[in-house]
């Protein structure tokens, strides 16, 4: 389908051509000297001691469960208000997942007081996802994992770039994981990273991404050893040196794409304060301590709108929309695993939700196309 106004799109250049260029032209693709220097540099970004690139967030959030120790007997409290890859990863170690309802419409992230409603003597840990790049309640939360014992996963596949207070999303837990899937604001295709400020938890990441072995082909490449134990169950969760170096590309643009993003952002909810629509997150605007990564556009459709009807009307203009997201608890898989879940703010969210088109270079005339649209589909 070609849209008038896609909901994102890529902004790749001469960079990311030259950069992969590069990379095949050295004869060296497999997890090397770029994919250490992508690590480098995102590490520092985030000011986070270490940084483990993989090939996608949700190998990131199975690292993640399985170097904190989860498994079977586990629980760990999760968002139901999220893409399913944040409950997956809890399963794949025998774990069981708890579902969280949010704050609010205004604010669909974590809701700290559930948090505690959940926790049972099983509780390990809490995955958090910072929904748009916009972040949950960290002091709350910090506050609630520390005096019951927790660890804290911050599921940043929406937040690089964001931060809090000064600190970088991702470097509040134990553990932060990015995707760098072709839609998010850091795009190398499929591509993720998991940074932590935990040696313990490095150390394990670091032998469990590569089937626990004590040395990889390319310290072997470089004469550094000709033999490996195998010291633990580990993945084959690497990634090669084209992604790395079309993230260190995407990397070097971040911050003023987000920007971007912002500012758009911006235009959005001035274009839509007078309507009947609700503006998540619009209310966080000008608050000094938080600068997210405007990953989506939100918006709430009025209680009693046909959103297929919307939808339907601006796929006619030539407008993509989204949704963010369906719950996962309401998906079959876990209706069977976990009968029974009931959390109204998540469902009365997301029946509500169209995601409008958000990317960097987005010009003033598709931005003005998209509102026309709207103002003509919430008329009808
Ligand atoms: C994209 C996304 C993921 C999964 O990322 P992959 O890199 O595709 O595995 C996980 N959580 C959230 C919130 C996401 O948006």
């Amino acid at each position: 389908m070609q849209w008038r106004v896609p909901l994102a799109d890529l902004d790749f250049d001469q960079a990311e051509t030259q950069a992969v260029l590069q990379v095949l032209n050295s004869r060296w693709l497999s997890m090397g000297t770029v994919a250490q220097e992508f690590e480098r540099q995102f590490a520092a970004m985030v000011g986070a001691q270490y940084a483990f690139a993989v090939s996608n967030a949700t190998q990131a959030l199975h690292l993640a469960c399985l170097a904190l120790g989860i498994g079977a007997g586990d629980e760990v409290i999760v968002p139901s208000l999220s893409f399913v890859a944040t409950a997956n990863c809890v399963l794949y170690t025998g774990a069981k997942v708890r579902f969280a309802d949010i704050l609010s419409a205004d604010e669909p992230t974590i809701s700290p007081t559930e948090i505690e409603r959940l926790i049972t003597p099983r509780t390990r840990a809490i995955i958090l996802m910072h929904y748009g790049g916009y972040p949950c309640r960290m002091g709350e939360i910090m506050e609630i994992a520390a005096r019951r014992n927790l660890a804290i996963i911050e599921d940043s596949a929406h937040a690089p770039g964001a931060s809090l207070a000064g600190r970088s999303l991702g470097a509040w837990g134990d553990a932060g994981c990015f995707s760098f899937y072709s839609n998010k604001n850091l795009s190398t295709g499929e591509g993720g990273m998991l940074v932590t400020n935990r040696e313990d938890v490095a150390r394990q990441v670091n032998a469990l991404r590569s089937h626990g072995m004590t040395s990889l082909t390319w310290d072997r490449h470089q004469g550094h050893a000709y033999t490996y134990d195998v010291t633990t169950l580990g993945y084959n969760y690497r990634i090669d040196e084209i992604r790395s170096a079309i993230g260190l590309a995407q990397l070097s643009k971040l911050a003023q794409n987000n920007a971007r993003r912002a500012e758009i952002t911006r235009r959005y909810w001035q274009a839509l304060r007078d309507t009947p629509l609700q503006l998540p997150f619009s209310r966080l605007e000008g608050a000094a301590e938080i600068s997210p990564a405007y990953h989506i556009l939100p918006i709430l459709l009025p209680e009693n709108a046909s959103r297929r009807k919307f939808m339907d009307e601006m796929k006619a203009n030539g407008i993509q929309t989204s949704i963010h997201y369906p719950p996962i608890h309401q998906f079959s898989y876990f209706r069977r695993m976990f009968p029974g879940v009931s959390l109204p703010q998540t469902e009365r969210f997301a029946a509500r939700e169209v995601t409008l088109p958000l990317y960097p270079h987005m010009d003033k005339t598709s931005l003005d196309a998209v509102i026309a649209a709207l103002h003509k589909a919430l008329v009808n």
